[in-house]
């Protein structure tokens, strides 16, 4: 779908028309896509169409989707890819699985000594290695504003991850990133927050300690904050922000700054 050449795209694109009205819709549901310029604005619009004809929305009983809500998760999902080009950066999967509510589903974690522990958990997310994305509704709906929460973005991060193998918190990097700069600056955040809960579980740490679950974990989160709350990654660990801005060819941070400067009473998320 992505390598497509021009004439196919555009037929695509005549194919499945998106309405002015819903789109101006998604714009003022969506603040984490305020500030987005004019030509930026119409090749995510366009890339959610793109994104709808290849993958399949599996909206379980109770989830109510029309092309609004199709829209509404779609812009979500092509935020992180505006600017990373034509590649298929969701390959390898085709369809979301939209659940109602939050599921249970069972966890396996082998420990050091070896033994297996299982467990179930209740998730509102869940992105398998070349199977499905599952995503709760409510979850989704509660997606898009300048408030440290995403799930869209944060299941479709792991997506990202996998693409060079199992999650381990390294998506594949562009030819002008290195290796040893993402890991130097991801892992030390990422002790940083662990030294942090061992010493206190309870404590208040900058972003969502579920960052601090795993490596996957630790990218997923700090996706989900660095387009829905990039001030706060940005100044709790800004060599982070710099990897991932980097990665996503994005300045979210700027763009936010940008919309405060010129609407003072711009909200944000505190
Ligand atoms: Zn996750």
């Amino acid at each position: 779908m992505w390598s497509l050449n021009g004439w196919r795209r555009r037929r695509v694109l005549a194919r499945h028309p998106v309405d002015q009205a819903v789109w101006n819709r998604i714009r003022q549901r969506i603040a984490i896509l305020d500030g987005l310029n004019a030509e930026q604005d119409q090749r995510l619009r366009d890339n959610c169409v793109f994104f709808l004809q290849d993958k399949h929305l599996n909206a379980l009983p109770g989830v109510d989707l029309d092309d609004e809500q199709r829209l509404f998760l779609a812009a979500q999902a092509q935020l992180p890819l505006l600017n990373l080009g034509d590649l298929n950066w969701y390959q390898g999967f085709h369809e979301l699985l939209l659940y109602p509510d939050d599921f249970v589903s069972p966890q396996r974690h082998r420990d050091p000594s070896g033994v297996e522990h299982e467990w179930d958990a209740e998730h509102s997310g869940e992105a398998w290695l070349q199977g499905p994305v599952i995503l709760a509704w409510p979850g989704v709906l509660a997606s898009g504003g300048w408030d440290a929460y995403n799930l869209v973005i944060h299941e479709l991060a792991h997506k990202l991850d996998m693409l060079n193998g199992t999650a381990n918190g390294m998506p594949p990097l562009h030819r002008d990133m290195h290796g040893k700069d993402w890991a130097k600056a991801m892992q030390s955040a990422y002790d940083h927050m662990n030294r942090q809960l061992d010493h206190d579980p309870d404590a208040v740490t900058a972003i969502d300690p579920y960052a601090a679950e795993n490596p996957a974990e630790f990218f997923a989160v700090t996706s989900e904050y660095f387009f829905s709350a990039p001030d706060v990654l940005a100044e709790a660990y800004p060599a982070v922000y710099q990897q991932l801005k980097g990665f996503y060819r994005q300045d979210t941070l700027a763009r936010l700054r940008h919309l405060q400067h010129e609407h003072p009473a711009y909200t944000s998320h505190h």
